[in-house]
């Protein structure tokens, strides 16, 4: 049986990764080596999954100058379908600064450039690229009237919903948390959503009523090193992360989120997905960068072995 059509709506933005000893404090120097990636939550999100060999469509907008050429190229090599990303003359693309220590750790701040303006009439025309029975995944980069307009197209596409909440935002309709299938924090941007703590499997739990209390169908929270947490109406349940060597933590959440939708997409059970998902980001954390971190199927195979 083939895939399911998959499409991811976010930011993308060109990564100025510092390789650092060790994360600076406020006013110090560090000495450190420069190596330019491509990322932005949702093109990691769009590339993890088309590495595990669905083709993904992408939602973004990009400037029309060299970072943004770069990035279209480099979606296009990962197998990821551009035909609905927007170039955009006289806007800058979405850049981040990213330091790396050598314990994995990690510091980022963005400037969104033309991820910033998405509009909800833009949204609605790229709408027109999600296909019929498709899952689809949005993060929380883009502009939350364009998300509740994309959350309410729902109900007349009839696709699955994902969402990672991440960063959070304030202003996501109620109407448009009702039309959300998973919510998939993390532990910081479940604490911002629900004022739990969560710092284990229990507390997780606990978050996780309170996250369906907002009106989706099911939340599934990560949590690092220690795994993730699934609940629903019907089911709870917590799978453990793969021990692995961390070298760098960047865009593990994203490999989390592209390999669970596109293994939904590839029509495997929640558990399984969950349990494929958390194979990609541990192979995502035990390299470096965003994009060039994500696992091929074969790997995650080989691994899984
Ligand atoms: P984010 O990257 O969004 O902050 P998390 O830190 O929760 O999200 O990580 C997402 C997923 O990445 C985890 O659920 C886990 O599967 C994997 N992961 C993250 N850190 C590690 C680690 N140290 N060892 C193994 N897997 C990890």
């Amino acid at each position: 049986m083939s895939p399911r059509p998959l499409m991811f709506f976010g930011t993308t933005n060109l990564d100025l990764c510092f390789n650092v000893e060790r994360l600076p404090t406020p006013g110090e120097s560090l000495m450190g080596s420069l190596k330019q990636n491509a990322g932005g939550k949702g093109a990691n999100q769009a590339v993890a999954a088309a590495r595990l060999g669905v083709r993904p469509s992408f939602y973004t907008r990009i400037g029309d100058d060299d970072a943004g050429r770069s990035l279209l190229q480099a979606l296009r090599e990962a197998g990821v379908r551009v035909e609905a990303i927007e170039v955009c003359p006289g806007e800058i693309s979405g850049s981040a600064l990213v330091l790396v220590g050598d314990d994995g750790s990690n510091m980022i701040v963005i400037d969104p450039g033309a991820n910033a303006n998405v509009t909800p009439s833009m949204v609605e025309k790229a709408a027109e690229f999600i296909e019929r029975d498709a899952i689809v995944v949005a993060e929380m980069g883009m502009p939350v009237p364009a998300l509740n307009h994309l959350f309410a197209l729902k109900s007349i596409k009839g696709f699955d919903l994902i969402f990672n909440p991440a960063p959070v935002r304030a202003g996501l309709s109620s109407a448009a948390w009702r039309n959300v299938d998973f919510v998939t924090p993390n532990q910081t941007e479940a604490f911002e959503l629900t004022g739990v703590q969560v710092h284990d499997f229990d507390s997780a739990a606990h978050a996780a009523g309170k996250l369906l209390d907002l009106g989706p169908r099911a939340a599934l929270i990560t949590l690092g090193a220690q795994g993730a947490y699934y609940a629903d109406a019907s089911a709870t349940f917590a799978l453990r992360a793969f021990p692995v060597k961390v070298v760098d933590t960047t865009a593990a959440g994203d490999a989390f989120n592209g390999a669970f939708a596109a293994s939904l997409a590839h029509r495997l059970s929640i558990r399984e997905a969950i349990k494929k998902a958390l194979a990609v980001a541990a192979l995502c954390v035990t390299r470096r960068g965003a994009q060039s971190s994500m696992p091929s199927s074969w790997a995650v195979d080989e691994f899984l072995k």
